[in-house]
Formats: structure tokens, C-alpha cells, sequence
């Protein structure tokens, strides 16, 4: 009897390390334990991580991720910054120490608990807008910061928006690219597969291979998500982002919230990030 009850012990462990190797999958499960997996290590000594359930992911304290779109000196707009309003946010964010963070870390935080450096930060934009490359990763370059670049990739080469070689070059350079749909239609529109073929999986392969690796984050156009979507593209990405909507408490790796950066002072910058985020 006792030796049955060892065996089906060992069966339900191997089940558990076998259902742990893929953690998005684990997470939308909503088991509230906490497991380990075996992950091979680069001097192939193998090492034990924790991985998070989603209850767990979405009690994690936010980090303050930004998200600008456009960088002009042109007329106002809700959705503008001067470039000088750029340059002074980023000055007094390196002067206060903050760091800038990828989304790869942001997700090995939220998935691993693998630390983050004091003060993170995550910059983002919009709208694959030619000013990103041309003023935006030169000036965040100076403070060592790097960046994340959410592409439409219907304006590839076109006026006023990044050509494939800026967007490489982004790349290049150790900014993250990441996908903003093909046109900017919004998931909730995505009724049919066809849809989601050309709204996400093509313009994804086709931004791989422009930069030539994964594409593995999004960036809902409008902010807009439904539950569905957020569900569907848990096959696509590792962290979606929203801008300030509510976060789906069963989905929380494809609902990171972002705040939008309106032309203000960078103190009310920092007051802006304090509020909304909580630091
Ligand atoms: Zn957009």
C-alpha cells in the first residue's frame, strides 16, 4: 500500500516538473501553488527557479512603465512631447537613479521573482514614428538607458515613420522591438482567424525578420484590450501592455499597464509615476 502511494507520488511530481515547462500555459491555469523547474544553466549545471502562479503574478508591485508617442516641436497635441520636454524627463530620471529595464526583465521578475535594479523604470513607444530613432534612442543612449519600440509595421519605410534599417538598428543597439499590430486596428476587432493572421502573426514574422529574433511583446492599439484577446495572444507574446486599463486579474502577463507621458515638467513626471504607480 505504502509503495502504491510512493509510486503515484512520483508520478504527480514528474506531472508537476513536466507542466512547469511552460509557464504561460501554467499561469492561465490559476493553481495557487508554487512549483520548480529544472532549467539548464549556460555551464550546464542545472538549476531550480520558482515560477509564479497567476495569483501570484498579479500581486507583484507594478513598475512604472512610460509609453510616449510622438516627439515634435510641431503643433500640440494630447500625444505630443517637445523635444526638449524628451530630454529634460530622461535627465532628471537618470538623476533621480532610476534604470531603465527591458521587458525580458520585467517578465523574470514577474514570473521567476529574479530581482530588478533599484528604481526600475520601462520606457516605451508608440506608433514606430521616425523621431524615436532620430531623437529618442540617442538621448536615452546618453544615461546608458534603453528602450521599447511597439511597431506598426504598415509604416515601415514610410514618410515620417522608421525605416526596416532604423528598426534594426534599434535592435542593434540593445533596445527591445516589439509589435503594435499591422495597422493599428484594435484587438477587439479581431473577430476571425484571418484576422489575427493579419493583425498579428504575419506583421510578427515579418518584424523577426527585420531585426532577426523573436518579436515577444505587444502593445494594444488604443491601450484597448478584451479578455478574449488578452487570452489570444498569450500564444503570441510574453507581456502584453496596455495604457491605463484596468489589469485582467486572470491574465495579468498580457495586461501590463503603461501611463501615457503628456508635455509636462519631469517633476510632475515623477509625480505622475508616484501616482500611478505607487513609485
Ligand atoms: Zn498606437
Amino acid at each position: 500500500m505504502r509503495r502504491k502511494q510512493m509510486l503515484i507520488s512520483a508520478f504527480l511530481l514528474g506531472l508537476a516538473v513536466i507542466s512547469c515547462n511552460h509557464p504561460k500555459q501554467r499561469q492561465q491555469s490559476g493553481n495557487s501553488g508554487t512549483a520548480t523547474i529544472s532549467v539548464e544553466a549556460k555551464d550546464s549545471v542545472v538549476a531550480k527557479q520558482a515560477v509564479n502562479t497567476t495569483a501570484m503574478v498579479y500581486a507583484k508591485p507594478e513598475v512604472p512603465v512610460l509609453c510616449y508617442h510622438r516627439i515634435s516641436d510641431g503643433p500640440k497635441s494630447e500625444y505630443r512631447v517637445s523635444s526638449a520636454t524628451f530630454t529634460s524627463h530622461m535627465k532628471l530620471l537618470a538623476d533621480s537613479g532610476y534604470h531603465s529595464i527591458q521587458p525580458d526583465q520585467l517578465y523574470d521578475y514577474l514570473v521567476y521573482n529574479k530581482s530588478l535594479p533599484e528604481k526600475p523604470v520601462m520606457i516605451t513607444f508608440d506608433d514606430s514614428r521616425a523621431e524615436h530613432a532620430d531623437i529618442a534612442a540617442p538621448e536615452m543612449e546618453k544615461y546608458g538607458f534603453r528602450g521599447v519600440f511597439f511597431i506598426m509595421t504598415i509604416t515601415c519605410n514610410k514618410k515620417n515613420y522608421m525605416t526596416t534599417d532604423q528598426i534594426a538598428q534599434l535592435a542593434k543597439a540593445g533596445h527591445t522591438v516589439g509589435l503594435h499590430s499591422w495597422d493599428h486596428t484594435m484587438v477587439i476587432k479581431y473577430k476571425e482567424e484571418a484576422d489575427w493572421q493579419k493583425q498579428v502573426a504575419a506583421p510578427k514574422q515579418k518584424l523577426e525578420g527585420i531585426i532577426g529574433r523573436p518579436v515577444e511583446y505587444w502593445a494594444y492599439p488604443n491601450g484597448v484590450y478584451d479578455h478574449k484577446g488578452a487570452e489570444e495572444l498569450n500564444k503570441y507574446f510574453k507581456l502584453s501592455f496596455t495604457l491605463y486599463s484596468k489589469r485582467d486579474s486572470l491574465v495579468p502577463l498580457q495586461t501590463v499597464r503603461r501611463m501615457i507621458v503628456p508635455e509636462c515638467t519631469s517633476q510632475a513626471l515623477l509625480k505622475s509615476m508616484h501616482r500611478t504607480f505607487g513609485k
